[in-house]
């Protein structure tokens, strides 16, 4: 968990690399139904146009689906999703009924002033998904993809406007979770605000501790 732009998708790329399962984001799964032009990607893209959240019954019937694939039944992790208590509810819900449990809950704590020179200096790949940044994490070649030589774009809610609005939904409806889990005993929380090779110390110290 953690706010847009505090390094979620970084983070994660490097967790499920070194974990060994799959990496499901659920804002990736909505962009790739944008761009296949599928049922989905029609009913989601007014949604993350705007920086509002896809309805709560759309995204949970999808990461239901996802999460009966084969890939996760040695585990897997979740980003981006839940993002609302109704969510979080849900995912309880359907992780009791497959007999699977969360082990942890990660929150990566950023301060808002950080986050609008993260998201707006992004830039992702169009090939593979790698996500680059032209201050902090640069690409050996500019607008060119270092893992498979595929262009760079910049996301197009990855805005002034549109941050201001994704964060203001942040505050809303997903901050409240984080009581959610503090509650069931599942939160740990790390300073986001590091570089990203020390947020990836400190989060793997975390999992490492959890495999003990
Ligand atoms: P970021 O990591 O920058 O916060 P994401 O890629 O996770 O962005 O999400 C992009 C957009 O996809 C969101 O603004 C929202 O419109 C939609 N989205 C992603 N995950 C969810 C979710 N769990 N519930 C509802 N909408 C979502
Ligand atoms: P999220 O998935 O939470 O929206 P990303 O992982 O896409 O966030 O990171 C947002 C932007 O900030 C990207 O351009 C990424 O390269 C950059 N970034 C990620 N982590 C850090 C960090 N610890 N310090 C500086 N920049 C970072
Ligand atoms: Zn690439």
């Amino acid at each position: 968990m953690g706010p847009p732009g505090a390094g979620k998708g970084t983070q994660a790329e490097r967790i499920a690399g070194d974990c060994k399962i799959p990496h499901i984001a659920t804002g990736d799964i909505f962009r790739a139904a944008i761009k296949a032009g599928t049922e989905l990607g029609r009913q989601a893209k007014s949604y993350l146009d705007t920086g509002s959240l896809v309805p709560d019954a759309v995204t949970i019937g999808i990461v239901r689906e996802r999460l009966q694939e084969p890939d996760c039944a040695t585990g897997f992790l979740l980003d981006g999703f839940p993002r609302t208590i109704p969510q979080a509810e849900a995912l309880e819900q359907l992780l009791g009924e497959l007999g699977m449990k969360l082990d942890l809950v990660l929150n990566i704590k950023v301060a808002p002033a950080v986050l609008l020179e993260r998201l707006t200096g992004r830039r992702v790949c169009r090939q593979c998904g790698t996500t680059y940044h032209m201050v902090f994490n640069r690409p050996k070649q500019e607008g060119v993809c270092d893992c498979c030589g595929g262009e760079l774009y910049q996301r197009s809610d990855d805005t002034a406007e549109t941050v201001s609005d994704r964060l203001r939904v942040y505050a809303d409806q997903t901050v409240p979770l984080l009581d959610f889990y503090q509650q069931r005993g599942l939160l740990q929380e790390v300073d986001g605000e590091l570089g990203i090779d020390e947020v990836w110390a400190s989060m793997s110290g975390l999992l490492r501790s959890l495999s003990r």
